[in-house]
């Protein structure tokens, strides 16, 4: 199991704190291969829809 902080949360490629940012959005490092690709968009999307899972009423 990898360490998040160690880990694009796009690709899921290891990474450096040289080579990766932040992602505001969800609080999670992104490579530079990633950052500000459509791709990007995409995972984040995801990441914040797992993470309004917890929070979210399904009951609709
Ligand atoms: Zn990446």
């Amino acid at each position: 199991m990898g360490d998040l902080k160690n880990t694009c949360f796009v690709c899921k490629e290891p990474i450096t704190t040289e080579n990766s940012e932040l992602n505001t959005t969800v609080n999670l490092p992104v490579c530079m291969k990633c950052k500000g690709t459509d791709t990007e968009k995409k995972a984040e999307k995801e990441a914040l829809d797992s993470l309004a899972d917890g929070f979210v009423c399904g009951c609709i």
